[in-house]
């Protein structure tokens, strides 16, 4: 059996082809567009590819876009400043801070500083609480874009066993709390976890955010399994040419393909699911902010 693979780029794009028509209509109903800021702190290469990325994302949905870069040696107390001038600012509905940020800022202060309605990255401990008490909470993105690719391929998860590989603030504790929203009777596996090939096997739903590439082989899978990977590494690819490298997640893809029923690629799988669920973000804190009732995208 070779698995069905999850388009995450064809679930993306009619997710974001949804949104700019939930913009459109909240627009022509009240004439206000949704904002997003974005704040990148410095030169990195990577990271100036995502900001432009997500601004593309950002306009190409209708919405308003702006863009703050700041240097290299910019100061936390300037940073947090911007912060909480874009944190008053009624046009701004998200505010996004561009991860890394260079040593002498820190990141938590950044995360704590941004107002938690307008935390469209959903990593404010209040964001975070919320999420874990049921509540109305902008959730991070790359989970809650995991999470949809999963109800997408199964419906309904009530009852399925999802083992989350990785428990970081980012990915594997918000995935394994939105899982436990849908019912689902969770595992979180770790670095510390006892035969971990074993938990995996037990898993319907099993979700891999490590940063270990291909660390998950194919007698970890049950057969049957939906198979999430989140994760992204870069590996020399010799066979492409001198110093030429690759993508690969955490999944040994093509073993593990012929065990589950349906998996993510990497790329193409949980990758675009991210900036789709940042826009979803953006237009829920612009609903909440304005009390206009929440589209269903
Ligand atoms: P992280 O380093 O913060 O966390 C990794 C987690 O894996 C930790 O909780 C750790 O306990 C666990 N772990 C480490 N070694 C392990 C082992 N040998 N066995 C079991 N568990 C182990 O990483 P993160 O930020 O959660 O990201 C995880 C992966 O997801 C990375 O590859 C990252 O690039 C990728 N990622 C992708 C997206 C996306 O848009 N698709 C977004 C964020 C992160």
């Amino acid at each position: 059996m070779t698995a069905q693979k999850i388009d995450g780029k064809d679930i993306a794009a009619a997710l974001r082809g949804r949104i700019g028509a939930a913009v459109a209509a909240l627009e022509k109903r009240h004439g206000k567009t949704p904002g997003l800021a974005v704040v990148l702190v410095g030169e990195d290469a990577a990271s100036q590819v995502y900001v432009k990325n997500k601004g593309i994302a950002t306009k190409e949905a209708g919405m308003a876009s702006l863009e703050f870069r700041l240097a290299e040696d910019t100061t936390e107390e300037v940073l947090l400043d911007k912060l909480d001038a874009l944190n008053a600012d009624p046009e701004v509905n998200g505010i996004l801070v561009q991860f890394p940020v260079p040593a002498q800022i820190s990141q938590q202060k950044v995360i704590d500083t941004i107002d938690p309605a307008k935390d469209v990255d959903g990593l404010n401990p209040a964001n975070a609480g919320r999420l874990v008490s049921g509540l109305d909470a902008l959730t991070p993105c790359t989970p809650l874009g995991s999470v949809i690719l999963a109800k997408e391929t199964l419906g309904d998860l009530t009852g399925k066993h999802a083992v989350v590989i990785g428990r970081s603030n980012l990915v594997g504790k918000p995935v394994a709390q939105l899982l436990l929203n849908e019912n689902c009777t969770v595992t979180m596996a770790h670095s510390h976890t006892v035969d971990l090939p074993a938990v995996c096997r037990q898993a319907d739903i099993l979700v891999a955010a490590v940063g270990i590439p291909e660390m998950v082989k194919a007698d970890w899978v049950k057969p049957g399994a939906c198979v999430i990977d989140v994760g992204i590494n870069r590996i020399d690819a010799p066979e492409k040419g001198e110093g030429k490298t690759r993508l690969v997640g955490d999944v040994a893809y093509a073993e593990a393909a012929e065990i589950a029923a349906h998996i993510t690629p990497v790329p193409g799988g949980v990758g675009p699911m991210t900036i789709a669920c940042l826009l979803r973000n953006t237009l829920t804190a612009f609903c909440r902010q304005n009390g206009f009732e929440e589209p269903e995208v």
